[in-house]
């Protein structure tokens, strides 16, 4: 059987890890708060006490966190899970981070001998769950095929974006460009509720029309729903568009739409909804 390691067991993680081991595969799982990988111990995972130990002897390794810092961390970090992985073995990176980073994760595996690919998913909560994610992937040819079991138990589609970072910049703007429009639609959304109009009559127009994306009729339910049990966390929306900002910047282009969508989501967090969905970025709104 193949050993794999999933690292992270958050919204996404968990969902990913359980397909993992639904295919069959053997999968030692990691997370750092530990009540979250017992539901994963009761589906037939090995839980192991650090990433180290998850990723001794895994043949492919893959990891679901928050951001940057947390990603240099798990991998790089005191019982880290590179240095325990053997030459081969295959590292794929499925958060969404910088390219930078990204790129600098790449080296690290390459100059251990291990086979790195990036591979930050869209879809969310359910598609993980269901298997039906799709891998923006950055790598080599190589990586995909040994990843290729994983990211299949995982995932409905994957597409090729070039050398590792390729995947962040579209995943970035992939990001981006629903950041900016879940924060419009918060403003949109108060407006109908402080303006007296029926307000799902007027949503209606806005979902069935041209705005309708599939971000603004499932949000904006939520958002009207008042449903906010998370399915992507507000602080992880605001970090995004922070990088989704800096690799605009990187390329020399300034941008003051990502900055003012990431004010609405800092606002929801240090208004108490941090824990929630991102659709509760219209909650201090509705206080004004
Ligand atoms: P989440 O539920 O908040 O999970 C975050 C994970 O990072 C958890 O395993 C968490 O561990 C871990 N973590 C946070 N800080 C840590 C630290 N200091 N040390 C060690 N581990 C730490 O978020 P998520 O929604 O699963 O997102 C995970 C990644 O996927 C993020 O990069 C996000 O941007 C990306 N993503 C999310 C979605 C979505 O719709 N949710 C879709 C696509 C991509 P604990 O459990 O101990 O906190």
């Amino acid at each position: 059987m193949m050993k794999t390691a999933f690292l992270g067991l958050g919204i996404m993680g968990a969902g990913m890890a359980a397909r993992l081991i639904g295919a069959g595969l053997e999968v030692a799982v990691w997370n750092r708060s530990v009540e979250k990988a017992e539901p994963l111990r009761a589906l037939g995972g090995h839980v192991a006490a650090s990433p180290a130990e998850a990723a001794r002897g895994a043949q492919i390794v893959v990891s679901m966190l928050a951001d940057d810092t947390v990603s240099r961390q798990v991998w790089t970090g005191p019982e880290g899970a590179l240095p325990a992985m053997a030459p081969g073995a295959v590292a794929v990176e499925s958060s969404t981070l910088t390219g930078p980073w990204v790129r600098e994760l790449a080296g690290l595996a390459s100059a251990r001998g291990v086979e790195f690919l990036e591979a930050p998913v869209t879809g969310s909560r359910d598609q993980a769950v269901q298997g039906t994610l799709r891998f923006l992937l950055g790598g080599e040819a190589s990586a995909i095929a040994a990843a290729r079991p994983a990211l299949e138990a995982m995932g409905s589609a994957s597409v090729y974006l070039g050398p590792a970072g390729s995947a962040a910049t579209v995943k970035l703007a992939n990001n981006f460009l629903c950041g900016l429009q879940a924060a419009g639609l918060a403003e949109a959304l108060a407006l109908f509720e402080k303006s007296g109009l029926d307000v799902e009559q007027a949503f209606s127009i806005l979902a069935e029309g041209a705005p309708g994306s599939p971000l603004v009729r499932a949000v904006g339910r939520r958002m009207l729903d008042r449903a906010y049990t998370p399915h992507f966390l507000v602080p992880l929306m605001a970090k995004d568009l922070a990088y989704a900002r800096a690799a605009l910047g990187d390329a020399g282009i300034s941008s003051a739409v990502a900055e003012a969508a990431r004010q609405r989501f800092i606002a929801a967090d240090e208004a108490g909804e941090g824990q929630h969905d991102i659709a509760a970025i219209i909650e201090p709104l509705r206080k004004r």
